[in-house]
């Protein structure tokens, strides 16, 4: 996730870039980068680690004259591949100079490309995914059957390419001309009289004009200030459909999607959160394939032997640690402890050299999971991250790393980065159990196809929305909500209360089902609403009738009872007051789909009370305070 721009036309091109930039910023601001054609075959170049405003200050100290052109793009970083450094940053650029790409998303079989452009004696400068692309277009352009021409040499290295991105390149000896393509990652066009425009978004240039196109998947485009063509990656108009629009929104509107808040735009985003967070985990080999972590400074033999995994975090990530659990049990048959970091750290527990911590924290700087991880690593135990930060202090103390890919999460209450924990602990899981031997190759394979189906499954949750937001407002005024899970179901209750105090100051509390008579059932009164998990009936049976014998009994002591259920579940349908239909998923990645309603539930209660979604009081988006 990172935000992309580029410009032909009339206006000073490095004005038009960076006033993108500062409006696409919330996209990405591990590093920012500029690259300006100036019309004499001469390519300018600047880019700088950090915010924008760190850019803009060496652009100030570089003066604009070097930079003055109309024909230009920009980006600014959220780094997947290789630490946030300069080297890192975007715009990258091929031996000659000439030719410079930007690229949001992740190239996945940049490794044997890397491989292949360093047999050829290719210097490759930094640690990225993207820079690959660069040399190959280079090359193509160089030599060979595409040899001089610019947008066939991008065609024929687009085709080869694996992964998600948008890619968008400008070549000094073709100023006026910028070549882009897209799969799986934002690409539109902005339409101007006499300039043109492309972006990851369309604030990037609302400001000049609302007339815009949005390219459809494996869609390449080259624009220039008279107009556009799109084509497939092979150059071909025919069957190739874009979408024209006008936008109606504002530019504040614009930055959120067209929503009130982020997080509402982040529930949105969720599908692509958690695609994105799977891209290149999986990487096929002689024996059919494997589990791959994004670092891992661990020898395998080390994964194989470990007696026992802690996991620690807090707050909503703490949640995805309990879900990381049942996952990580069930496939190696290694014992799992899941504690709050702040508890972690001061009760002494027991660890040693065959212990791996897992450490999940959304921003990777949480000071108490840091700290969890500092005394875990004193204890001679070794640490495997789960953070949405690259570089941050987390990661660069474990020994592991899997990054969460959701880009920035602007609001304080975490959905997509809870969504990819789940995720991304569920890899951990499959990494162990591939590791030990645990499941065989194919079984390996096979969950892992089954995470990756979950993204469409969790697009069509997304269309319960206004079923759950009428329900949320009719409950609005209500004082207390409980919410009821079972097995994986019960975190996800966790989830949906802390969500609804977080969001909506409701009080709200999660119980495992099976404790209601030990004591909570005594809270059940006439009209209490109850938000009930309910496992799949396909899955474990005694899980599904024990749960349904507890909306039964609250039911009967007078509580409304709101159920999630799997589709085509008609046992339930007499016990719910409302009832929530979610796609049938394994028992495991339900929570993938029946954390989405509650998210979308507390939010809309929030807004119904006119509380501030993205903030809301008391609360910091990462808390580097004890
Ligand atoms: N994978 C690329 C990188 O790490 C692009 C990331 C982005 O989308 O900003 O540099």
């Amino acid at each position: 996730m990172c935000g992309i721009v580029g410009y032909v036309g009339y206006r000073d091109a490095l004005g038009v870039v960076v006033d993108a930039l500062r409006r696409m910023e919330y996209r990405g601001y591990d590093s920012a980068g500029v690259a300006i054609l100036d019309g004499n075959g001469a390519l300018a170049v600047e880019r700088k680690a950090g915010r924008l405003a760190n850019l803009e200050a060496e652009l100030g100290e570089a003066g604009t004259e070097r930079f003055a052109g109309s024909t230009g793009m920009g980006h600014t970083r959220w780094a997947t591949h290789g630490a946030p450094t300069d080297r890192n940053a975007h715009p990258h650029r091929d031996i000659s100079g000439k030719l410079a790409v930007v690229h949001n998303g992740i190239i996945e079989n940049f490794a044997p490309l890397r491989r292949e452009l360093e047999e050829a004696g290719v210097e490759l400068l930094s640690d990225t995914d993207t820079e690959v692309a660069v040399h190959l277009v280079s090359r193509a352009y160089a030599d060979g059957p595409t040899a001089g021409e610019f947008t066939a040499s991008v065609h024929a290295v687009l085709q080869r390419l694996e992964g998600a991105f948008t890619l968008v390149f400008t070549h000094a000896d073709h100023p006026g001309t910028i070549v882009a393509a897209r799969r799986s990652t934002p690409l539109v066009v902005g339409v101007g009289e006499g300039e043109m425009f492309i972006a990851s978004d369309v604030t990037a240039f609302i400001e000049h004009t609302r007339e815009a196109v949005e390219l459809g998947q494996n869609q390449a485009v080259v624009i220039t200030a008279e107009g556009y063509r799109v084509t497939d990656f092979a150059g071909n108009t025919e069957g190739v459909h874009s979408r024209p629009f006008t936008i109606d929104w504002d530019l504040a509107a614009a930055e959120k999607g067209g929503h009130d808040y982020f997080m509402l735009k982040e529930i949105e985003e969720q599908p692509t959160a958690v695609a994105d967070t799977l891209l290149g985990h999986f990487v096929i080999d002689e024996k059919g394939g494997r589990i791959v972590l994004d670092e891992q400074r661990l020898a395998d033999q080390e994964l194989r032997e470990f007696d026992k995994v802690f996991v620690v975090a807090c707050g909503s990530s703490y949640h995805s640690g309990l879900l990381a659990k049942y996952a990580i049990e069930h496939w190696t048959r290694v014992p799992v402890e899941v504690e709050l970091a702040s508890e972690f750290r001061y009760r002494d527990p027991v660890l040693d050299r065959s212990t791996l911590v897992v450490a999940i924290s959304q921003s990777g700087e949480t000071a108490d999971t840091l700290e969890a991880v500092r005394h875990a690593k004193e204890q001679k135990a070794r640490v495997l991250a789960i953070c949405n930060t690259n570089g941050a202090q987390i990661p660069r103390e474990s020994d592991a790393v899997i990054y969460t890919r959701t880009g920035p999460e602007i609001g304080v209450a975490s959905t997509k980065a809870f969504l990819a924990q789940v995720a991304a602990n569920y890899l951990v899981g499959l990494a162990l159990a591939q590791a030990r031997g645990t499941k065989y190759p194919d079984e390996v394979a096979r969950e892992f196809a089954e995470l990756e189906s979950m993204p469409k499954l969790i697009s069509r949750v997304l269309e319960t929305a206004p079923q759950v937001r009428a329900i949320a407002r009719e409950l609005a005024h209500v004082p207390t909500v409980l919410f009821l899970g079972r097995h994986v179901g019960y975190p996800v209750a966790l989830e949906g209360a802390l969500k609804l105090k977080e969001l909506a100051y409701l009080h709200a509390e999660g119980f495992a089902a099976g404790e209601l008579k030990h004591g909570p059932i005594a809270l059940i009164e006439q009209g209490l609403p109850v938000i009930i998990v309910m496992p799949s009936p396909k899955g474990r049976a005694v899980l599904h009738s024990k749960l349904l014998s507890n909306i039964r009994e609250i039911q009967a002591r007078g509580a409304r009872t709101i159920v999630i259920a799997e589709e085509g579940d008609d046992t339930v349908r007499p016990f719910a007051d409302d009832l929530i239909e979610i796609p049938a998923a394994p028992t495991l990645y339900q929570p993938l789909l029946s954390t989405v309603p509650l998210q979308i539930f507390a939010a809309e209660v929030a807004q119904a009370l006119g509380y501030d979604v993205d903030k809301p009081r008391n609360l910091a988006k990462s808390v580097t305070v004890e």
